[in-house]
């Protein structure tokens, strides 16, 4: 089993991406290893046993790639929340600032029912901006977020105070 796999040494660190000046975690590496992948979707959903989880909710692009084995894994929906435009049907839409610009995310009306308890999830944990609109979108469907999970936070940006009173759990923590 991989239970003592490191998986930080599957994130490959690429500095001045997407911009000069930020240090980008690249979890290209860990995807691409079958043992490292498994291993990561297996802690990830760990917590998370008992919990009664019915949907996972997370947002496009690479919130999908963790989100979608654990949903398998933890018996749960799997319900995306994407840009705007992208979904066919009706659609709760969000709209949050970001620190230049702003952004848009949207989930089907339908994708969740009132009650259901949803965990959140996304490769990685920066300002909390992502995730916080999720939860938003996620409340206003009438369904309980029970926590929010990444493979990745960066501590330093504060990610889990914008989210709180919601519960944050990170698989690596830089
Ligand atoms: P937040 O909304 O500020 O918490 O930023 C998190 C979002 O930005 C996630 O959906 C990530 O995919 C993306 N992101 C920000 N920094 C990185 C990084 O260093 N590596 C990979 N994705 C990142």
């Amino acid at each position: 089993d991989g239970s003592a796999l490191d998986l930080k040494s599957f994130i490959r660190d690429i500095p001045d991406f997407p911009k000069p000046g930020i240090l980008f975690r690249d979890i290209t590496p860990l995807l691409a290893s079958p043992p490292a992948f498994k291993e990561s979707i297996r802690r990830l959903c760990e917590p998370f046993a008992d919990s009664k989880v019915d949907a996972i909710v997370a947002a496009e692009a690479r919130g999908f790639i963790f989100a979608a084995p654990m949903a398998v894994q933890l018996g749960a929906a799997f319900v995306p929340v994407r840009k705007p435009g992208k979904l066919p049907f009706d659609t709760h839409s969000f709209h949050y600032e970001l620190e230049y610009g702003s952004d848009t995310l949207e989930i089907h009306v339908d994708g969740l029912k009132s009650g259901q308890r949803v965990l959140v999830v996304d490769d990685l944990l920066a300002t909390g901006g992502t995730v916080g609109a999720c939860c938003r979108l996620i409340e206003r469907t009438g369904a309980t977020v029970v926590g929010c999970a990444f493979a990745i936070e960066l501590v330093a940006l504060g990610g889990v105070k914008t989210l709180a009173p919601y519960s944050s759990f990170s698989l690596l923590k830089y």
